[in-house]
């Protein structure tokens, strides 16, 4: 006896979602574009060949199309990192160029940028790229006497909070060419650029040192005690290998 074969219901086809309402796309969001391209990629210097030397950022890739920069970092493991509205800053730096935002409404700079203006009643208002002259004043500084492991052999060393001319906003990064106890509250300072070869579009880029003709003033209580304190950490710096 044969099986009867049973003809299946004939399915209708189920119909076809309306599609989604378009959503306006919100001029204040950010987007990272899905596929980017890196047309100009930097060898990432720890990829066969680790070493234990703690923080490092160690490569780039910089999308000359999309406007992206993508940064490699290594501790322990390789990280990446994606500026994404914010590469502009960091394709600045390799270029030797510093490129802060201006909120066009109510006209306040920032660096480093903001996509957004900080104002509450401007509700997210974008901001736009403006290149900032390489130049400024110590807002605060403070003197290092202990670092990460790249760095302890330059101790003591001076970290400054700098506001670039112009801006609302102030930037932490070295101060050097200067003697820890010498610095000064609104001291005028310059940016010094790394050698192109070395820059890696971060903070470590560049630095700060005193504007040219800047003199420090003359010692008092307060530069001693603290060149007292230095003392131990240059004797300490002399024993490292
Ligand atoms: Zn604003």
């Amino acid at each position: 006896m044969s099986k009867k074969t049973q003809k299946a219901p004939e399915k209708k086809p189920a119909p076809r979602p309306e599609p989604a309402p378009k959503k306006a796309v919100d001029p204040r969001m950010h987007p990272i574009p899905l596929k980017v391209e890196y047309d100009d990629k930097h060898t990432n210097d720890f990829r066969g060949d680790v070493k234990e030397v703690g923080f490092h950022f160690a490569g780039y890739e910089w999308s000359s199309k999309e406007q992206q920069l993508l940064i490699d970092l290594h501790y322990d493991q390789l990280y990446y990192w994606k500026l994404a509205e914010l590469s502009k800053m960091g394709r600045g730096f390799l270029d030797g160029e510093l490129w802060g935002t201006q909120c066009p409404r109510c006209g306040d700079k920032f660096f480093p940028p903001r996509v957004n203006c900080w104002r509450l009643d401007e509700e997210l208002q974008r901001t736009d790229w403006v290149r900032l002259e390489p130049q400024g004043h110590v807002h605060t500084f403070t003197i290092a006497g202990w670092s990460g492991k790249s760095s302890l052999k330059r101790l003591p060393f001076v970290l400054a909070y700098v506001v670039v001319d112009g801006c609302k906003t102030a930037i932490a990064n070295e101060l050097r060419g200067v003697k820890p106890w010498d610095p000064e509250f609104k001291m005028p300072v310059k940016v010094v650029w790394a050698p192109k070869e070395e820059r890696r579009g971060v903070i470590t880029d560049f630095h700060f040192e005193p504007a040219d003709g800047w003199k420090p003033g003359p010692m008092n209580p307060e530069k001693e005690r603290i060149k007292e304190l230095c003392a131990p950490v240059y004797e300490w710096v002399k024993t490292l290998k």
